[in-house]
């Protein structure tokens, strides 16, 4: 059962200064941008801004800028069109495969790239309605006293869920940050925390501008593990960039997102299940790199490559 909104006032800055300007005005106020994670949060009684920051109508934030030194991609271009951008998909194939397999169409429609950044974490017992975490005594996140998961600890082990970031991470991205002091660029690496309740470096009024990505690119490639193949969060998200040339540095990093009950032997199989996938797709992902590598090497021009992506692409929005 889902509660109904609550009241909020709704301000629709036209720029980044009055963006921040509005938040500084509104300390229990919420950036919002394509609302399909705060929307259904609020919803549920886990977020309860008394006002919403819209940053839809802020024109710098949606463009996508190519440049000598790379790209530039503004926090509210949507994962839609981030997906369907012909020079990403062709020089950042994880990150394009990633926008693709995000939720479904009717999100990326909307969703955007800052918001799929500043995701909330998610956990079993804590992304419910409001009557389950009551009826549950809430949880160390929100309102309660423990951790479902770890009962004995005082941490939270709410993991974060976007697509994007692995993928972003292994191309070596930068993001750019506007606050009350000015602006500051970062490796997306440190907008990070091990902190299932506050796991984003940001301070209050602060708000992601852009990424940067650097030229150059090694071939790179995107997999995701999920229940439901359509639409679903990743349960593992595996990107891998491999060494090609002195230039390129290999890496991989991932995404995970099980919670279960750590007294729970079904559950700790259940880890044991996921991690063994998360092998398996990194082994998948790496292949898929290095065939990519080969084709460079070898000058093919990858005809078949976009027929690839296109079953994907359909595969996700099915
Ligand atoms: C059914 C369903 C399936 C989903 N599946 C996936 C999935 O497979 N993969 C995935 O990654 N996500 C998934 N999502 C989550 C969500 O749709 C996407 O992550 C989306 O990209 C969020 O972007 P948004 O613009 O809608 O964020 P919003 O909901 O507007 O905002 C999310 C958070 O980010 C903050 N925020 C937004 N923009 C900025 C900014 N520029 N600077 C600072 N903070 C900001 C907001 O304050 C809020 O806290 C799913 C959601 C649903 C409902
Ligand atoms: S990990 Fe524990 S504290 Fe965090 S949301 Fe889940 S149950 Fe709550």
């Amino acid at each position: 059962m889902t509660a109904s909104l609550s009241d909020f006032h709704l301000l629709q800055p036209l720029t980044i200064q009055e963006a921040i300007a509005a938040r500084l005005d509104h300390p229990n106020g919420h950036f919002i941008a394509g609302g399909t994670d705060l929307l259904v949060n609020m919803r549920r009684g886990i977020s309860n801004p008394n006002s919403l920051i819209d940053l839809s109508a802020i024109d710098e934030l949606a463009e996508i800028e190519l440049h000598e030194d790379g790209v530039t991609i503004g926090a509210g271009v949507t994962i839609a069109a981030l997906a369907h951008h012909k020079f990403i998909a062709d020089h950042y194939k994880a990150l394009s495969q990633a926008a693709r397999a995000i939720a479904g169409p009717a999100h990326r429609a909307l969703a955007t790239v800052g918001g799929n950044l500043c995701l909330d974490t998610r956990c079993i017992f804590y992304n419910q309605s409001e009557w389950w975490r009551s009826a549950n005594a809430y949880c160390l996140k929100n309102r309660g006293d423990i951790c479902h998961v770890a009962p004995q600890g005082r941490r939270c082990h709410a993991a974060f869920t976007g697509d994007l970031a692995p993928a972003l991470l292994v191309l070596s991205a930068k993001i750019e940050i506007a606050g009350p002091q000015g602006r500051r660029q970062i490796p997306l690496s440190d907008l990070y925390v091990e902190d299932g309740r506050a796991h984003l470096t940001l301070a209050d009024s602060e708000l992601v501008v852009a990424v940067h990505l650097p030229a150059n690119q090694p071939p790179s490639t995107y997999e995701k593990i999920r229940i439901r193949s359509a639409i679903d969060f990743p349960l593992a998200g595996v990107a891998v960039a491999l060494a090609g040339s002195p230039a390129h540095s290999a890496g991989s990093t991932t995404t995970a997102t099980t919670s279960t009950s750590c007294d729970d032997n079904q559950g700790e199989d259940e880890e044991g299940d996921a991690a063994d996938e998360v092998e398996q797709a990194a082994a998948k992902v790496s292949k898929e790199a290095g065939r990519q590598q080969a084709d460079d090497e070898s000058g093919d021009d990858q005809p078949g490559e976009q027929g690839d992506e296109q079953g994907e692409n359909d595969d996700c929005d099915g």
